[in-house]
């Protein structure tokens, strides 16, 4: 992927995070609907930044060792008037000084409409190469160990299979009435990630992780609203 992932990082113990703005620019470009969204560099910055924005807005720190945001008060949802970004993003600084972090920027979105939570994600298998993962449950992925594995590059069929067989696939239908989601959608965001000519194949071998975690599917669209990539 030339240009795309900016700079080559200059340490080299271990992998590296990827900032989440630069990777939801790799998920645009490779055909993956993530929110509207703008960067500051700065807290004063953030209210023109958000000024072509819809609300509510979300609001997120990102930097060195700010990993799982919402556990060092990185992120704030459900966000009206730009103006009070500042004092959010203040705030925000604040909370993140106490961990002993310091942001590198904020980065701004639109908030996605509720929906199913998903994890999609792929790894590198030494062995087998990149490995494709969807999940039910965003934040209680974990908890619920409720995924599916496929072998990359994945193919319409196999994205199906591997919804269908999770065992809370039925979340999906939509429950108690509720309306289905967007089944179109959800598996071309699949496919544009670990499908032939989709993000995994467009990284090559320059990765190690991939997470889209939560990948937010509703009953018209599926948007990844939070992005983790690690440079091998
Ligand atoms: P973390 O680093 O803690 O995983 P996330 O970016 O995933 O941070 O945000 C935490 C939660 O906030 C997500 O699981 C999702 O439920 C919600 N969220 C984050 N960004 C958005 C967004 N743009 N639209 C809607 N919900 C969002
Ligand atoms: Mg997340």
């Amino acid at each position: 992927l030339p240009d795309l992932a900016g700079p080559s990082p200059t340490s080299s113990s271990g992998p590296i995070p990827l900032p989440e703005p630069e990777v939801k620019r790799l998920l645009e470009q490779a055909g993956i609907d993530v929110p509207r969204g703008a960067v500051a560099a700065a807290p004063d910055g953030l209210a023109a930044a958000a000024s072509g924005l819809s609300a509510p807005l979300v609001l997120k720190a990102f930097g060195p060792g700010i990993v799982h945001k919402s556990d060092v008060g990185a992120v704030r949802l459900d966000l009206g008037a730009p103006d009070r970004l500042a004092a959010v993003a203040e705030e925000m600084r604040a909370a993140l000084a106490a961990h002993g972090l310091r942001p590198a920027g904020f980065l701004v979105e639109e908030q996605a409409a509720p929906g199913v939570e998903l994890i999609v994600g792929a790894v590198r298998d030494p062995s087998f190469g990149p490995v494709l993962m969807v999940g039910l449950g965003g934040v209680w992925t974990e908890a619920l160990g409720d995924t599916s594995l496929r072998l990359c590059p994945v193919g319409r069929t196999d994205v199906e299979a591997a919804l269908a067989e999770l065992r809370g696939a039925a979340l999906l239908d939509g429950v108690r009435g509720g309306t289905p989601v967007d089944r179109t959608a959800l598996t071309e965001l699949i496919l544009a990630v670990g499908g032939r000519g989709g993000l995994v194949e467009r990284l090559g071998n320059d990765w190690s992780e991939l997470d889209l975690n939560p990948v937010v599917a509703g009953p018209r669209g599926a948007t990844a609203v939070d992005a983790r990539l690690l440079l091998a």
